[in-house]
């Protein structure tokens, strides 16, 4: 046995939903968030469930406009202006992957910034990629609060992003930026892989890519965070990381299932009731979109 540390993501995440219920509950707040979910992706189904379930538990109100797979963008596009402008409705999701015939871009980018729970539209990819106030997408927070949970300071640590998807790899190596590591972002067209991460003192993985890090891309005492779901023939979840060949060369580990995605739908409800906020302060009439 090794020293290694497993984080335990399923129990940091309850004790985050807990204060954020008691933050909910101690300032009468009643926020309200709205997912859309396109077709009957079996995997889209139930992540919408777990968040209106951990929503529920917390005083976050769900709606989920459940639409058939051949939805018309249109049809979408009426739904998400419904949605921007109802006042009890402060956090808009759009459940990705969608069906091939929308053009997800086009659908973020009709989401009223201050309702963006995602973080995906390009005015706050803007504003978090020049350091400024914006809703800031949900897997790389929650990655970042686990990393600071084991790492006090980050200053001038290396970190190396495996991955570099709007979602996940990008925003979470300007996160790490903003906190004075020095970077690394790897992706497909990556040579030497196992060197580049061999370098890290925090490294990411985010391909999708079973076991993709193994043995020879961790340097002794690193900390490993996987965000990595792959589903296995057999139906259970692996991570991107070699869980059992690492454990015993990382520091810091987090495991799949129960790492990273349990922070995730944390993270949303987080961003819920910040957008809540955000929207109390400015009112309604202020709101960035306008057609
Ligand atoms: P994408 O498919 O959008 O992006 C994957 C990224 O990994 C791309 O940048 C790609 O490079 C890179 N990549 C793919 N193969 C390799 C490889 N062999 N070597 C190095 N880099 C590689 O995925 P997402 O970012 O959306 O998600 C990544 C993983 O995280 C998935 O398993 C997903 O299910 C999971 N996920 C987990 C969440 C959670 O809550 N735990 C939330 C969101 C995602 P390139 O750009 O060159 O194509």
């Amino acid at each position: 046995m090794g020293t290694t540390h497993i984080i335990d993501g399923k129990q940091t995440a309850a004790d985050f939903r807990k204060n954020l219920a008691e933050e909910i509950k101690r300032a009468s707040l009643s926020p309200g968030l709205a997912v859309i979910l396109v077709g009957d992706n079996p995997a889209s189904l139930i992540y919408a469930k777990n968040k209106q379930k951990a929503a529920q538990e917390v005083g976050v109100m769900v709606e989920v406009h459940h639409l058939a797979a051949l939805a018309s963008e249109r049809m979408i596009m009426d739904l998400i202006d419904e949605l921007n402008k109802r006042p009890d409705i402060h956090g808009i999701l759009l459940q990705l992957p969608v069906p091939m015939h929308l053009n997800p871009q086009n659908l973020i980018e009709r989401i009223d910034p201050i309702k963006d729970v995602d973080g995906l539209h390009p005015v706050n990819v803007g504003k978090m990629t020049s350091g400024l106030p914006a809703m800031i997408p949900c897997t790389p927070l929650g990655c970042m609060y686990l990393i600071k949970q084991v790492v006090p300071s980050l200053v001038g640590k290396h970190a190396v992003v495996v991955g570099r998807s709007a979602l996940v790899g990008r925003p979470l190596a300007h996160l790490l930026l903003q906190e004075d590591c020095t970077v690394t972002q790897a992706h497909s067209k990556t040579t030497h892989l196992a060197d580049v991460c061999r370098q890290a003192d925090i490294l990411v993985a985010a391909a999708g890519v079973p076991h993709l890090i193994g043995a020879d891309a961790v340097k002794k005492g690193a900390v490993v965070i996987d965000v990595g779901i792959n589903r296995q023939e057999n139906g259970k979840i692996t991570g991107d990381v070699d869980f059992d060949a690492v454990q015993d060369i990382a520091s810091f580990i987090t495991p799949v299932p129960g790492g990273v995605g349990p922070m995730t739908i944390a993270m949303l409800l987080f961003n819920t009731l910040k957008a809540a906020r955000n929207q109390m302060k400015t009112g309604l009439d202020m709101m960035l979109y306008k057609e």
